[in-house]
């Protein structure tokens, strides 16, 4: 059930509810000019991923800055994105399942919404919930590109998959899904750039070996907020699906040569306990952020760390001294913001110490 808002417009920081989901706007609008900038030079196009924001007024903005489209990993946050008014989806995954399926086929009547196959049943099972909803697909094949996560294997395999797409009437061919999760976080930038130059290359082979059988990639799509510059400078990459550069998290933040971004994105919490010396409690245990990739970090007080997360307690340690006030409000950085802007119903804006917007995180929850 959706949560009244926490805030209201022109409210003090301080006097918003928490646990809050706050977005610095001037970080969070530097962060979109620096990739839309960062991106121009090299003929790539962004393709944000939705699945960080989970919300149509984000993609917006994201889209009035130069972004083709959104990725997104479910259905259902296509019919958030699609119902908001994005006109063109990549769903960069696979689907599976009848009634998913028949939604899909739904929204492709009122905007553009790719879907991508690893197995020929995908291809088959795509093909007749597009024939029954009267509508034309367009499907990318994912290629395993060295993460093992999903997709074929990278040639023969994804140009047998590539024509089978190619000779349904109800699909079209769109080009090739090569997203290399796991390079994104590997903390050096020698690691990452020998991932993304394998990825690259076996990429590169495949879009060939395409051509030879006749077959156009309009889209090559992948790159994430730890690689992206890798994918955008390669020149086989045609979009760029980057997703948490919007608000960047502590996670990446530990990458050694950062990706350029600020953190924009906070859980807002209260110190609630002081009874133990040494120690500050707030509001914000892991029910309300992410911990599957560390704890948070405590923003702008470098001598309080967040050291433990219940369900809802974070405990933090004084180091310097300089305790917390009871009452007292702190931001907390994520350490992964997917994770917890799916826990909470609205993005609270806030510029200068004022709240200024508040927007509906439309697709978040377990729907798939
Ligand atoms: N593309 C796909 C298919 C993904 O699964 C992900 C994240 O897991 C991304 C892109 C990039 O995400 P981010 O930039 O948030 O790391
Ligand atoms: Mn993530």
């Amino acid at each position: 059930m959706l949560q009244p808002p926490p805030a209201e417009p022109g409210m003090r920081e301080e006097e918003v509810d928490t646990p809050a989901l706050l977005l610095d706007l001037d970080a969070f609008e530097a962060n979109l000019d620096a990739m839309a900038a960062l991106l121009a030079p090299t003929g790539a196009k962004l393709r944000a991923h939705a699945k960080t924001h989970k919300s149509a007024v984000i993609a917006r903005l994201q889209m009035a800055r130069g972004a083709v489209g959104q990725c997104v990993q479910k259905v259902a946050e296509a019919e958030a994105l699609a119902w908001g008014g994005i006109p063109d989806i990549l769903v960069s995954n696979q689907v599976v399942g009848g009634r998913k399926l028949a939604r899909l086929a739904a929204l492709a009547k009122i905007s553009s919404v790719a879907v991508c196959a690893d197995d020929a049943e995908q291809v088959a099972t795509i093909a007749a919930a597009a024939e029954a909803g009267g509508v034309r697909i367009p499907m990318l094949v994912e290629i395993d590109c060295g993460a093992a996560r999903c997709g074929v294997a990278p040639g023969p395999a994804a140009v047998a998959l590539a024509e089978t797409i190619a000779a349904s009437p109800h699909l079209r061919f769109g080009g090739l899904q090569s997203y290399h999760g796991s390079a994104q976080h590997k903390r050096t930038p020698e690691e990452r750039a020998a991932a993304i130059g394998h990825a690259a290359e076996v990429t590169r082979r495949t879009v060939e070996q395409l051509r030879q059988r006749g077959l156009d990639c309009p889209i090559v799509g992948g790159g994430g907020t730890g690689t992206f510059g890798l994918e955008a400078a390669s020149g086989v990459y045609t979009e760029i699906q980057a997703g948490s550069y919007a608000f960047m998290d502590g996670d990446y933040a530990r990458n050694q040569a950062p990706p350029p971004f600020r953190h924009s994105l906070f859980v807002l919490a209260t110190v609630m306990s002081r009874a133990i010396p040494g120690v500050a409690v707030v509001d914000a245990g892991h029910k309300a952020v992410a911990i599957d990739s560390g704890l948070p970090l405590v923003h702008d007080r470098p001598g309080l760390r967040y050291v433990g997360a219940s369900d809802e307690h974070g405990k933090l340690l004084v180091e310097d001294g300089n305790a917390p006030a009871l009452g007292e409000r702190l931001r907390l950085v994520p350490g992964h913001c997917d994770p917890t802007v799916d826990r909470y119903d609205w993005y609270v804006g806030v510029r200068g110490g004022r709240v200024e917007c508040l927007w509906p995180i439309a697709a978040r929850g377990g729907m798939a």
